[in-house]
């Protein structure tokens, strides 16, 4: 099934990964890009090979959150990009191809889509057991057909407990279930909060977001991960929690790498 009157060829492009995982939200600033960050650092300390590709044209974060925003963009002898390494993960992203400034990208979906074919044909991956794609956020066309192009073997998809993003997720679900991309699941970010003098729990953003949204669409919970300054402080130093963090944050995460890998 095309749905959407897509012209596009059929999602058949070959990975280069056994398992290219596409991580999406239904709105921008839920923790999309920090989870593929954790995630495949985790799914590269399970002893995987892992490489991540940063798809968010709207705002590249993959190379800062991993540390690799300095380096700069190298080819082989056989043309092909060569992706930055870090954290055992190897990394390419489109935020490295377009040019340092604050104007806002404006991207056409046929534009936008040709740039992340090429990203995955012509990058120097190397055999890779799991591609995590860190995508744009949203369900617009330039999403859509991504998603449709993409060799995606399942999406997770990310939100916050509070009505306004988990409504924005619902359309993400229908958009990966109508082109046929298994839903890995939803996780649930930012979503309580615990005071670390008291240890009492706040839920600021609501609670029962995803829970109610996994049972709407029969789709796992693949996980809730509060709201910490360990994930935040870390995040802005380019430290990875997963890698760094503390032991808390790291078995929450482990415990989502598990159910992905
Ligand atoms: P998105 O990719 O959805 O736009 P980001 O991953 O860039 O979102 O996260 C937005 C901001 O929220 C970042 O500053 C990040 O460090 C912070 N953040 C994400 N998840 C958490 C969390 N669980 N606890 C604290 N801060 C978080």
């Amino acid at each position: 099934k095309r749905p959407y009157g897509s012209t596009q060829t059929p999602n058949n492009r070959a990975p280069s990964a056994k398992k290219v995982i596409a991580i999406s939200s239904g709105k921008g600033g839920v923790g999309k890009s920090t989870l593929a960050a954790n995630l495949a650092v985790g799914l590269a300390q399970s002893g995987l090979h892992v490489g991540v590709l940063d798809a968010d044209i709207y705002g590249p974060s993959i190379p800062r959150l991993l540390g690799v925003e300095t380096e700069k963009l190298r080819w082989n002898a056989d043309n092909q990009m060569i992706p930055s390494e870090n954290f055992g993960i190897k990394v390419m992203s489109v935020g490295l191809t377009t040019p340092k400034s604050d104007t806002p990208l404006v991207w056409r979906s046929s534009v936008a889509v040709s740039a992340l074919i090429q990203f995955l044909e012509d990058v120097a991956w190397g055999e890779l057991d799991v591609l995590v794609i860190d995508m744009p956020p949203g369900t617009g066309d330039v999403q859509l057909t991504m998603a449709q192009e993409l060799p995606l073997s399942g999406a997770v998809l990310v939100t916050t407990p509070q009505m306004l993003a988990t409504d924005d997720v619902s359309r993400a679900i229908v958009m990966f279930q109508d082109i046929h991309v298994p839903i890995l699941g939803v996780v649930e970010n930012m979503s309580y909060f615990i005071a670390p003098d008291t240890g009492k729990r706040y839920d600021i953003f609501g609670s029962g977001g995803a829970v109610k949204l996994c049972n709407t669409y029969q789709i796992p919970l693949l996980g809730q991960i509060p709201l910490t300054s360990d994930i935040l402080n870390l995040s802005d130093q380019g430290k990875i929690p997963m890698a760094l963090g503390e032991a808390a944050t790291k078995e929450i995460y482990g415990s989502i790498v598990k159910k992905v890998r």
